[in-house]
């Protein structure tokens, strides 16, 4: 058996994502952009699709710009957005925000400091809505209070949707950028909000798809899969958060028993459902990992390869976590498909291992 504790990576294709997709994979293979019967056909699934994204997301269909990912939406929100002032971000952001300011001379700052660094030069604030690593839940409507006029508010949601309803949580903000493969959609799509009135200067040039706002084919299926699985997610979340909530407690709580010293990331409270990031001090997580992968338990660490050593991770860095207890961290992240099995395989398995690794 295996247990699939990877979610906040990637998430298993929801089975109407699946079905709705097959007939974009085969029989309606258009393009959209055209303007025969074939095409014709293309270009409906993906305005249907439009409204479901749009309305999951609480926005205008208008408003929805399809991309090839969360990465692509994010750097087409801070870029797009610049307009040539400076952008700010906080420094627990993925890599995907973090490096597109770095490309543009931005900088990151705790969230605490986000007001100080706000002057008038600032054009584009990106703040996340749930951190990728701990699942921490930001409150974008105290950002959008601190921004100076004419800035615009970007949020990456890419880790929230599946638990939160960012249509309410997200509405301060003037972009959002989310993506399909972390809430049972394809991988390679994903969307960026675009609020009316919003300028915003595309990354890719080309056939002028999307308002001008994104060039490129359409990703046909993917769009209609990433619309079929934005369904699903807000039909089931509040089930969802509350059965997969119920797995995140306790497999924290069996491994806080079970390991002496564990530490949990985060109060419990203000972080996502699925989000279950332990410290082991005493070990590295990534020789536990792997002895977690021999046993069948699929679960990451934060930590990067960087230069050849391994560096700990800058979200928990930032926390103000000392590096050797950073090094130790491991996020097991539920999501729709985890079962009781799951969490007694991890709670059978880690405790050993962790155990194990400190005998040496
Ligand atoms: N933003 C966050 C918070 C993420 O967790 C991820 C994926 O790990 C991304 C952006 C990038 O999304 P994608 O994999 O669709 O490029």
């Amino acid at each position: 058996m295996t247990a699939y504790l990877d979610h906040a990576a990637t998430t298993p294709l929801r089975p109407q994502a699946l079905e709705a997709m097959l007939p974009y994979l085969t029989e309606h293979f258009g393009n959209p952009s055209g303007s025969h019967a074939v095409s014709r056909r293309a270009k409906q699934a993906i305005e249907e699709a439009r409204d479901v994204v749009a309305a999951g997301l609480g926005c205008q269909p208008a408003e929805v710009v399809f991309t090839g990912g969360g990465t692509e939406a994010d750097n087409l929100a801070i870029t797009g957005a610049a307009r040539g002032g400076t952008v700010v971000c906080t420094d627990v952001e993925h890599h995907a925000v973090l490096h597109a300011v770095q490309a543009l001379g931005g900088r990151a700052v705790p969230f605490d400091r986000l007001a100080g660094a706000l002057d008038a030069g600032v054009t584009v604030v990106s703040v996340m809505l749930a951190n990728n690593e701990v699942g921490t839940i930001h409150d974008l409507g105290a950002v959008r209070a601190l921004l100076p006029p004419g800035a615009v508010l970007h949020t990456d949601a890419v880790q929230a949707f599946p638990w939160l309803d960012v249509a309410a949580l997200a509405a301060a903000a003037h972009l959002v950028s989310v993506s399909a493969h972390k809430f049972g959609g394809p991988k390679g799509v994903g969307a960026l909000v675009v609020r009316s009135g919003v300028q915003l200067q595309p990354i890719l040039h080309g056939g002028g798809q999307e308002q001008e706002r994104r060039s490129g084919t359409h990703n046909v299926a993917g769009i209609v899969g990433m619309a079929a699985a934005v369904q699903a997610t807000v039909d089931e979340r509040v089930a969802v958060v509350e059965r997969v909530g119920r797995l995140r407690d306790r497999l924290a709580d069996g491994l806080l028993a079970a390991v002496p010293g564990a530490v949990e990331t985060g109060e419990r409270a203000t972080k996502v459902a699925g989000n279950c990031h332990i410290r082991f001090p005493g070990i590295e997580s990534e020789a536990l990992l792997v002895l977690l992968d021999d046993a069948g338990v699929c679960a990451s660490a934060g930590s990067a390869c960087a230069s050849g050593a391994i560096e700990p991770s800058h979200v928990l860095t930032a926390m103000g976590i000392p590096r050797h207890e950073a090094l130790s961290a491991v996020r097991f992240s539920l999501g729709t498909t985890t079962t009781d099995a799951d969490v007694d395989l991890a709670l059978k398995i880690v405790p050993d291992a962790v155990a194990r690794l400190r005998e040496g």
